[in-house]
């Protein structure tokens, strides 16, 4: 793991700015596994300011874009890479707290690259790059390159700003969640300034379901279980019931999350011989911490892990390291009361 510099202010430091500041060069933008709005949209957002100074910006990752985030502008040129070709001035990744999360690319983009530029908001982010900026103010990485470009003063064209609002409005859930700022809507009301349509945004993102995609949710939502007296819920999909862009599409993990009681919400996702979990909070535990005894992590209130299958098994170990949280989280006092 390299040591690079480190920055954690909520604009960019000299050092930062240095390896992306010159009119051209060539320039990598790396993202990790299954890339979301934040991370796709921060890359092209990036990459397209770069290009419009004479670079040559090649944009790609692990796994493609899914094709829920294909209105993204930019996004036809992010590809799936195995290896990178060619020599880079600065590799950049976005969103990315863990290195071994881009599959063994960013060994490849070390070699190839004379610096490697990780912008992220992730408390567990590793520092990975020869220079890291981590802020964790940030409500998504989109925020932190918002002001990267308006440091290199770059122009904020309709479709920059329309991959950095995405990029907001997916990690804030449409700006409902508790890592909203008013940075987070100056930056906004910025962005829709600059030709960002957040009307257009909102039906891209969630008004293009299939005709069948409700009747189908219907019966993944009758899955949800809820126990702990309400605090915990969770749905889970075996790699049979169901269609991977169905659940790719959709963020299941929401619905669990919005009952009332519930305090900490899973989504168990069957793949193959693995379980992708998802866990949400509502402030008072820190699902990272719990994702993390998986290897995985995330923020407080959003992380997730990818555990050993069968289903069955990856949800008793899971399920158990949650509610031992939530134990922890009441206090032996409302503990011994609720045994009652
Ligand atoms: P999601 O549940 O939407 O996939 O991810 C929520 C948050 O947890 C994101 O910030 C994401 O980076 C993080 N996260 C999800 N899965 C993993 C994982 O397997 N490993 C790590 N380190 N983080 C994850
Ligand atoms: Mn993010």
């Amino acid at each position: 793991m390299s040591s690079g510099a480190l920055c954690t202010g909520t604009s960019p430091a000299a050092a930062v700015l240095a390896p992306l500041g010159r009119d051209g060069g060539r320039a990598l933008m790396l993202g990790h596994v299954h890339p979301d709005a934040d991370v796709l949209g921060t890359l092209l957002a990036l990459g397209l300011a770069l290009e419009a100074r004479g670079w040559s910006v090649t944009y790609g990752g692990p796994h493609p874009a899914p094709p829920a985030l294909d209105f993204l502008p930019g996004v036809e040129r992010y590809r799936r890479l195995a290896t990178l070709d060619g020599a880079f001035d600065v590799a950049v990744l976005t969103d990315c707290p863990n290195p071994q999360r881009t599959e063994g690319l960013i060994e490849q983009a070390r070699r190839a690259s004379a610096v490697v530029l990780n912008i992220d908001h992730h408390p567990d982010n590793r520092r990975y790059g020869d220079v890291n900026w981590i802020d964790l103010s940030a409500a998504a990485t989109g925020e932190m390159v918002y002001e990267l470009l308006l440091a290199l003063e770059a122009p904020l064209t309709p479709a920059i700003a329309t991959n950095l609002f995405t990029a907001v409005h997916t990690d804030t859930g449409s700006f409902r969640y508790s890592n909203v700022t008013p940075r987070t809507f100056r930056i906004a009301a910025a962005l829709v300034a600059a030709g960002a349509e957040p009307a257009f945004v909102s039906q891209a993102l969630y008004e293009r379901r299939a005709p069948d995609a409700l009747r189908w949710l219907g019966e993944a939502l009758r899955r949800i279980e809820v126990s702990d007296e309400g605090r915990l819920a969770w749905l889970a999909l075996p790699s049979d019931g169901v269609e991977e862009a169905l659940v790719e599409s959709e963020e299941l993990v929401n619905y669990p999350r919005s009952i009332a009681t519930v305090r900490v919400a899973c989504l168990f996702r069957e793949r193959g011989r693995e379980v992708k979990v998802s866990l949400r909070g509502k402030g008072d535990v820190d699902v990272q911490r719990i994702a993390a005894e998986f290897g995985g992590g995330g923020h407080r209130n959003a992380a997730g892990c990818t555990v050993d299958g069968p289903l069955a098994e990856a949800m008793r170990r899971v399920l158990a390291a949650v509610r031992r949280a939530l134990a922890e989280r009441k206090g032996p006092s409302a503990a011994s009361e609720a045994a009652r």
